[in-house]
């Protein structure tokens, strides 16, 4: 429930190493008055630290990242996956790149670096690749693994900082040796931090490893070669670049003070030099005075001070500052289990330094890991100055602000004279007409919750063989005023219509109101050529599923912190959640399906008992996994939807299955945009299978037939 009403708006732009501990502590805290929105590229924020153990495969790729949707969810605030590419700082406004612009009262920057290759001619056709954004290389190690596979290469790493020997080292373990690595580099080794011993160690485990230096600055790569710029050419595989940090275009274009180097300058509280709304933090900003080198130690410890201030801030105390240690500890993986120390003038080398090192890494990613029904009660603050709300106006009173109404309406240029009723003309003599509600659930980008909301709606039209032509809306909004009131508006909106477009369907009317429980109810009116009825089922026909079932039990284990489904699990099922019923439903049509039904929020058990009841047959079918969206048996075992038990009440006694099918819990989940359950004659059944599969990229489910009415309504053979 969103309990707030919603004043300010704290936008955070970047899941890197600091802006994730300000969520961890809204995990912890609940500031009235708040809306918090996170915008980062990945859902998953990975964690430096532990990418070279990735690299070497110590570790997956679960165990070094941060869900970044699933700390939202515990934050209260929203996630929306996507990429910053401008800041307008005197409207404090961020478009991005393919979603409607936010505007934030307080803004966060922690968006990291990306590789510097300034002076660097890259050829297109070159295999060069950036080491820097992180998150970017872990992305791109599948396309390294298809250059290396099966072949000695040579690699080139342009650099030669700590990280280039790092990354050389789990190069080395990952590809066991097939690879020749040089690393060149303008200044090899010259960092200040670290001492004699510890560059002695580098170059000792370099030479055992028959890693290669040349000492000169690269100006050119193309798809075979290095040049340097003394002329000497370096015939190379692919090559990565680790030579030091730069920031993206958006950012150093924006108005933002910058250093001598071009980074976001700030103050020692870390807020902006210049713009006191924003705070910038990692590699992106350089501290006034106080230059650090690019680090992960130096994000998270920045973080320790941002997520204070930002509370500080907000709650209007005094800022406390950051005071960047000289030197700190290096830990650096060497061999398996091995890792090389480095601290002021002290340098170890051995297997207690790997231990010291998983430890300390293991420590800070666990913090992000939720164990299954946390149950964080929330310490309550306030914002500065926050209006006192006695009491949620009922009735009328809840309507949203007129000024956001008639903005919106400006913007879409439509019903500028905001009439209460439209005309909507048709040829037809018969209209189909329903309507829906979701609730909105919390942390979803309300963008695509407005996409889930009319495809959940639109199923019950095309389950009655019709398509849409008018859709009204009515939206709850939460509590809010200004901006943040806009983004729910905006997005709700934006997204239902992005669908109406592919339906050529008309946003006819509308209603906005506020409301704790933030969500969706769409009317739609469609049209028919031949409607379908639950009554024409025929015996032997046979039974599909347009798609997967699984989503009431999967939100509830994700929204439990279940550590049955990761990040991409989730990813999975919003693609699912996101995908129409539109084109199964033309090609079932197609093939004079005479039944057609949404599995909704009363489950597969009680859909497919009511088609046989009304048909007066019975349905024979099978239950795999094919069935399920999440193939884990475990997670259906163990999770239900609220929904569960009333769906199961009411169509237990109409079905025949053994108590030992793990599968039997999906007759009765809960769907949100479910697929079409669909008749086909048997004698089509090839047919309908090929062209479902080359419309929609994925086979149709074939469930059973229907048979002869028997005792049950339904029988599900093991
Ligand atoms: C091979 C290698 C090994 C390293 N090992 C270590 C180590 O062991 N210890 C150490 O301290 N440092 C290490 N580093 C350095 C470390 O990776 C960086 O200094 C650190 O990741 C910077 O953290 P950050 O919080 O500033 O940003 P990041 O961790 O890079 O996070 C930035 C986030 O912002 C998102 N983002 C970026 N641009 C946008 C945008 N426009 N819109 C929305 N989202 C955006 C990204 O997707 C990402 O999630 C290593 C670096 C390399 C290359």
């Amino acid at each position: 429930m969103f309990e707030n009403n919603f004043t300010k708006q704290l936008v955070l732009i970047g899941g890197g190493h600091a802006n994730v501990q300000v969520l961890k502590k809204l995990c912890m805290n609940n500031i009235k008055g708040l809306h918090t929105i996170l915008i980062s590229e990945h859902y998953e924020a990975t964690y430096s630290g532990m990418t070279p153990g990735y690299i070497h495969k110590d570790f997956s790729k679960e165990e070094i990242s941060i869900d970044l949707q699933r700390l939202c969810f515990n934050a209260g605030a929203t996630f929306i996956r996507n990429k910053v590419v401008k800041l307008e700082t005197n409207n404090q406004k961020l478009e991005l790149q393919n979603l409607p612009s936010i505007y934030y009262d307080l803004l966060s920057i922690n968006t990291g670096s990306t590789s510097n290759s300034k002076g660097i001619k890259i050829e297109n056709s070159s295999r060069c690749f950036f080491v820097k954004p992180i998150s970017l290389l872990v992305k791109n190690l599948n396309k390294i693994d298809q250059i290396i596979k099966n072949k000695k290469s040579k690699i080139a790493i342009i650099g030669g900082g700590i990280a280039s020997y790092e990354l050389a080292f789990s190069l080395l373990r990952r590809y066991e040796n097939n690879l020749e690595i040089t690393i060149l580099g303008k200044n090899i080794l010259k960092e200040k931090n670290l001492n004699r011993k510890t560059k002695k160690y580098l170059k000792k485990i370099s030479n055992h490893l028959v890693i290669k230096e040349i000492q000169g600055e690269v100006v050119s790569i193309t798809e075979t070669h290095l040049t340097l710029k003394n002329g000497f050419i370096f015939e190379c595989d692919l090559s990565l670049l680790s030579s030091g940090a730069d920031i993206e275009n958006w950012l150093s274009k924006s108005d933002l003070n910058k250093d001598k180097n071009g980074f976001i300058a700030v103050n020692d509280n870390l807020l902006s030099t210049n713009d006191k709304s924003i705070f910038v933090t990692g590699d992106a900003c350089s501290i006034e005075k106080n230059f650090r080198p690019k680090s992960g130690v130096m994000a998270v410890r920045q973080g320790e001070v941002l997520k204070e201030n930002i509370f500080l801030k907000l709650t209007g105390r005094s800022l406390i500052k950051f005071k960047p240690q000289k030197n700190w500890l290096y830990l650096v993986g060497t061999y398996k289990n091995y890792a090389l120390l480095n601290y002021f003038f002290l340098s170890f080398h051995g297997r207690w330094c790997w231990k010291l090192k998983e430890r300390i890494d293991r420590g800070f990613i666990n913090k992000f890991k939720f164990t299954n029904n946390v149950s964080m009660t929330k310490k309550n603050l306030e914002l500065e100055n926050l209006k006192d709300i006695k009491m949620y106006c009922q009735g009328c009173g809840s309507k949203v602000s007129k000024k956001t109404l008639v903005n919106f309406l400006n913007e879409e240029n439509s019903n500028p004279e905001l009439s209460d009723a439209s005309r909507i003309t048709t040829n037809s003599s018969y209209m189909l007409q329903s309507i829906d509600h979701i609730k909105l659930f919390i942390s979803l980008n309300p963008y695509d919750f407005g996409i889930i909301s009319y495809l959940h709606s639109q199923n019950d039209i095309l389950s009655s063989g019709g398509s849409v032509q008018t859709i009204s809306v009515s939206q709850a909004l939460p509590f809010s005023e200004g901006i943040i009131e806009n983004f729910y508006m905006e997005y709700f909106m934006k997204g239902i219509k992005s669908e109406a477009i592919k339906d050529d369907s008309v946003i006819v009317s509308g209603h906005s109101y506020q409301s704790k429980e933030p969500g969706i109810t769409i009317t739609m009116n469609g049209i028919f050529k031949k409607q379908v009825s639950k009554n024409q089922g025929r015996e032997n026909d046979l039974i599909y599923l347009s798609k997967p079932l699984g989503t009431g039990y999967l939100l509830a284990a994700y929204f439990n912190n279940s550590d049955f489904l990761s990040s991409i699990d989730f990813q999975n099922l919003l693609e699912w959640l996101k995908k129409g019923n539109g084109k199964a439903s033309e090609i079932s049509k197609s093939f004079n399906s005479n039944i057609t039904t949404d599995i909704s929020g009363f489950g597969l058990g009680s859909h497919l008992s009511d088609i046989c009841k009304s048909s007066k047959l019975s349905a024979e079918i099978k239950l795999n996994k094919d069935i399920l969206i999440n193939k884990n048996i475990g997670i259906l075992e163990n999770f239900k939807s609220t929904g569960f038990d009333n769906n199961y009440s009411s169509s237990v006694n109409e079905i025949l299955i053994s108590d030992s099918n793990k599968l039997k819990n999906i007759l009765y989940d809960p769907q949100t945009n479910g697929p079409l359950l669909l008749s086909i004659h048997k004698k089509d059944q090839i047919e309908f299978e090929k062209k479902f599969q080359l419309k929609l990229g994925f086979r149709p489910i074939l469930l059973g037939k229907f048979k002869k009415s028997g005792d049950k309504l339904i029988n599900v053979i093991d």
